[in-house]
């Protein structure tokens, strides 16, 4: 990548512009408008295991000179070649910044023609960064047994938080010297060795996510904003709240993306005419959030809410808590449990619940059943048909028209290894180490079939975790959140309701606090809304704050 820094936007294009004229086939060109911008992006490419070649930061920047980023930068990629951009009155303090940071160049503005004055230099700094002696990349190791269910849970949290890792098999022989050098046996599986060096033996997820870098912990007590939720929804009150000048905390329980993290291709989001899949939507909506300052916590589960005076306060399972003068909850909906013998025993092991993207390499030329009818189910089949050898969707209903897009139906007719079950069930699951096989039945008929299954993805519908707000927020009669106009009942406000108003849309049974996207009762459930009541949220969240 060649990255420029540059806090005048038209110079910026202008270097971008012609950087990517001559580069641009090879080369990523990366943009920022300040020395802050490039170092989180330079972190972020970091974290996934970019690498940076070359770097042109003006000179004269207001918050954070050339000079001072390209120090600050050099931490991050010591390889990297450097230049400043400087205007001809500030040669002098260039020349002499050459020795102080190391910088191997300094271009004067403007260098037209490029052809003379900025790509003789460029070139001469990409040639010195490709004769470099190769150094071996630092990453993250992952050392684990393909069939067990903790390794699994590390990849598949690694994999959901965007963090660059390399997966070796115990039983491969690089596992094996691995494990060796690290004085471990094959028992204490997964293992994992961080960029430098360190080692961990099953990690817990909060282990995990603290050796790689994401936050877990709340850099201090008390925000504007909290929000309860990391998938579309929380992101996009996020991403509001922080642009709007919101000290904003996301706290997600697992990894951020929620269920739309999870989708292989979402085709009805606005903006994306090719469709996007759920990890690149949500590696953007992340980063969106963070550059505009909101601050993420991931394996936080948030376990407790309470109104103590004005504050709202959000406790964690081990006792600690932050508070804010608002709080919006995002905390969607979860995948029902398939109940069937042996599905519980193999689950992480053939078994899965969402997509599982992770597998898609493994189920090569393997047969793979799909639960469900619906939209996420059709996408899963539509995925899994690129690898698998056979894909089978096992649907209740009969009819897949009831629950699924006719643009899904269409896709999925056109493909000659997807086929469809109708009126069937899973009745069991059978393996020993791994799925092997299932016992299908033909509901109408009872007829029951075994058939040789190495993988099933469950997408057979949501229910809202919200126990931990029983008492709380008042709930409808299967979890959701109620909020604004449903709360009150003959005209009358909720049990407990502190406001001398009416509550507004979106706002719970307690003031000041929000619910958006899946988990508030009556939502529509698609990724589109949930971003947009996010960000509604936090526009209520705003009147709520200036609220007398
Ligand atoms: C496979 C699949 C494909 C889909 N495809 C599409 C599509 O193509 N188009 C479309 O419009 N919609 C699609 N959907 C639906 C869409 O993804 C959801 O409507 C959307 O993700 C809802 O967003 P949300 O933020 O409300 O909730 P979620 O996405 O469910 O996110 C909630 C987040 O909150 C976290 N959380 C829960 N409890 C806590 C807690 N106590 N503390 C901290 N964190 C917590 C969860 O870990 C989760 O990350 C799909 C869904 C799935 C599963």
């Amino acid at each position: 990548m060649l990255l420029t820094v540059d806090d005048d936007p038209s110079v910026s294009r202008a270097v971008a512009r012609d950087l990517r004229r001559r580069y641009g086939q090879d080369h990523q060109v990366l943009r920022a408008a300040s020395g802050a911008e490039a170092l989180d992006a330079l972190r972020e490419i970091k974290l996934r295991g970019g690498r940076v070649a070359v770097m042109l930061a003006d000179y004269r920047m207001p918050e954070m000179s050339g000079i001072e980023f390209l120090e600050a930068a050099m931490d991050l990629f010591p390889r990297a070649r450097r230049a400043l951009l400087t205007a001809y009155a500030d040669t002098d303090a260039a020349i002499a910044a050459i020795n102080l940071v190391d910088v191997d160049y300094y271009l004067l503005k403007p260098w037209e023609p490029p052809e003379e004055k900025l790509y003789p230099i460029v070139d001469a700094m990409l040639e010195a960064y490709t004769g470099q002696p190769d150094v071996e990349m630092a990453e993250t190791k992952l050392i684990g047994h393909r069939w067990s269910v903790p390794s699994f849970a590390a990849r598949d949290f690694l994999a959901r938080n965007a963090v660059p890792y390399r997966w070796i098999a115990a039983d491969e022989p690089e596992g094996g010297r691995l494990l060796q050098a690290a004085d471990l046996g094959a028992q204490t599986l997964p293992v994992v060795i961080t960029a430098d060096g360190g080692t961990l033996v099953a990690p817990s997820t909060t282990e995990l996510a603290t050796a790689v870098g994401l936050s877990t912990t709340p850099a201090t007590d008390f925000y504007d904003l909290v929000v309860v939720g990391g998938g579309p929804a929380g992101l996009g009150a996020a991403v509001y709240g922080a642009s709007e000048g919101l000290r904003t905390l996301l706290v997600e329980r697992q990894a951020t993306g929620g269920q739309a993290g999870q989708s292989s291709r979402i085709e009805n989001y606005l903006g994306f005419p090719d469709g996007v899949s759920g990890a690149q939507l949500t590696d953007r909506a992340r980063r969106q959030a963070v550059r505009f300052g909101t601050e993420i916590l991931t394996t936080r589960d948030v376990s407790g809410l309470e109104a103590r005076g004005p504050a709202r306060v959000v406790s964690f399972g081990d006792g600690t808590e932050v508070a804010a003068h608002a709080v919006i909850i995002a905390t969607g909906v979860s995948y029902r449990d398939l109940e069937a013998p042996g599905v519980a025993e193999l689950s992480g092991r053939g078994v899965y619940y969402g997509s599982a993207a992770t597998e898609a390499a493994a189920c090569a030329d393997a047969d793979v059943f799909i639960v469900g009818g619906a939209n996420s189910a059709g996408q899963a089949a539509s995925f899994f048909s690129r690898y698998a050898k056979s894909v089978t969707l096992v649907v209740r209903g009969d009819s897949l028209e009831r629950g699924m897009s006719y643009y899904l139906i269409e896709q999925l007719q056109a493909l000659d290894n997807v086929s469809v079950r109708l009126c069937t069930v899973v009745d069991q699951a059978h393996g020993d180490e791994h799925l092997e096989r299932l016992s299908l039945r033909h509901v109408p008929s009872g007829a029951t079939e075994q058939v040789p299954a190495s993988y099933l993805f469950v997408f057979i519908g949501a229910q809202p975790r919200t126990d931990w707000l029983a008492g709380v927020l008042e709930r409808d009669r299967r979890g959701f959140l109620l909020t604004g106009p449903d709360l009150l009942v003959d005209g009358q406000r909720p049990r407990g309701w502190l406001a001398d108003r009416d509550p507004w849309p979106l706002e719970a049974s307690v003031p000041g606090v929000f619910v958006a996207g899946d988990v508030r009762a009556e939502s529509v459930k698609r990724v589109a809304s949930a971003v947009g009541e996010g960000a509604m949220a936090v526009t209520l969240a705003h009147r709520y704050l200036g609220a007398p």
